[in-house]
């Protein structure tokens, strides 16, 4: 049986994962071993309050005795079916899905890129359909992130990522969010659809307003585009609903969902539009292990945990002490707080400095942070994060902040000071 050795120490593990993992991740020198709720524990029993919620995976935090009990329950009898056998669980959340998304039908797979890869597939082939070969053109944003397969890193618009993988899928054009003239400029009869987070998630946390969606729709619906939404990030009440695209009451053509959906096994979605339902035909798309029962059933507990413990309201009283203490981090430190901005769980604090060390710094002192575009710490923690926690959390950073920027404060004392319950020193 494969379990932890206990022979290895955290140092031996950290050697090994750099002789054998191809270093594409700028790993924290850190080794986990188990989570409870927010909380994580590394090998050496040190305690992490979790602020990025495994990149938005983790909404209900770790080993959450539903989905702990879901998950062997399920295992036990049945994991994975070849997606030609049907089983109690996979339709069922479709039709839940569907449900609160005000969609027809849905396509499971494993990860987010992949999700986004079914929805290009799905463009394309409406595109052909309607309007043959030339209408395979696709509007994106620039500053997304879609993915890293090769069709999702041909719509992200972030040139880094892209480089060296080049050439993309022909037909891409990438217009600025919120930009309503090249967003006109950009959509004609040639294109089969336009891609958006309505919250740019990896690219800071930044919004695409209200009168932007509507506009997507609108030339979406005259030249006959399917308008995309990616909530892999945004969506399953991250921002506080249950989609993003329900604060604007602008309905996409197709909205791709992932991250927790399944509890932390791979399963992403591709919801549609009635008029899609039938769109790609037999045998078209595939995946192996999309849609798996045990996913499946895990998807669904995390829906039934989501409403039975209203979880919603939890971001919504969380996201309250987000925003007053991130307002008052900025107010203390105005040279290095470039903006505060987000909404619900999914938060981002702009600073004017490299943010790395903060999140280094954190670790030291048993908060998980995260950083994104060099400068922007963004959070996503657990969805059942308790304002309690959250102080907390803020609390540190504010003291890591004014230890490594001391300058760049206008007060020398803390405003607040959190939790101390909470507090725990890292050995
Ligand atoms: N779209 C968005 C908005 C995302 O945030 C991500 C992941 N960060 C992806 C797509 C890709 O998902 P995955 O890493 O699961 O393939």
């Amino acid at each position: 049986m494969a379990t932890l050795d206990v022979m290895d120490s955290a140092q031996d593990i950290l050697a090994r994962d750099e002789q054998y993992l191809i270093p594409v991740y700028a790993r924290y020198p850190l080794v986990m071993e188990r989570g409870e709720g927010c909380i994580l524990f590394d090998v050496d029993g040190n305690r992490y309050l979790d602020m990025m919620g495994g990149l938005g995976v983790n909404a209900l935090g770790h080993a959450h005795p539903r989905m702990l009990q879901t998950m062997t329950e399920q295992a036990a009898r049945i994991v994975h079916l070849s997606p030609h056998y049907s089983n109690p669980y996979t339709s069922r959340l479709a039709q839940r899905l569907c449900a609160l998304a005000g969609m027809h039908g849905a396509f499971f797979s494993t990860g987010g890129s992949e999700a986004v890869e079914g929805a290009l597939k799905l463009a394309r082939t409406h595109g052909r359909q309607l309007g043959g070969p030339r209408k395979h053109r696709l509007v994106a944003l620039k500053g997304s992130y879609h993915g890293r397969t090769f069709g999702s890193l041909a719509v992200t618009g972030q040139e880094n990522y892209t480089v060296d993988f080049g050439p993309g899928l022909p037909g891409v054009s990438f217009i600025e969010r919120n930009d309503l003239e090249a967003l006109r400029a950009a959509v004609n009869e040639e294109t089969c659809a336009i891609l958006l987070e309505p919250v740019l998630g990896e690219g800071g946390v930044l919004f695409c307003s209200d009168a932007f969606l509507a506009e997507a729709r609108s030339l979406a619906d005259r030249f006959g585009t399917l308008l995309i939404f990616d909530e892999i990030q945004c969506g399953l009440g991250r921002t506080g609903s249950w989609f993003a695209f329900q604060k604007s009451g602008i309905v996409p053509d197709i909205l791709i969902l992932g991250k927790p959906l399944g509890g932390g096994i791979p399963l992403s979605a591709l919801l549609v539009g009635e008029q899609l339902f039938h769109r790609f035909g037999l045998a078209k798309h595939a995946s192996t292990l999309g849609g798996t029962p045990l996913a499946c059933r895990l998807g669904l507990e995390f829906l039934d945990v989501m409403e039975e413990e209203h979880v919603l309201d939890n971001v919504a009283a969380a996201a309250l002490c987000m925003q007053s203490g991130l307002e008052r981090i900025a107010d203390r430190f105005p040279g290095l707080v470039v903006q505060v901005r987000g909404a619900g769980l999914m938060w981002a604090l702009e600073l004017s400095e490299p943010a790395r060390p903060v999140v280094e710094e954190g670790l030291r002192r048993g908060v998980l942070f995260n950083v994104v575009q060099k400068t922007v710490l963004r959070f996503l923690p657990p969805l059942i994060l308790s304002p309690a926690q959250v102080d907390f959390g803020l609390t540190v950073l504010e003291e890591i902040l004014s230890d490594l920027f001391p300058h760049a404060s206008s007060s020398s004392s803390l405003a607040h000071a959190g939790d101390e319950s909470l507090r725990h020193s890292p050995a």
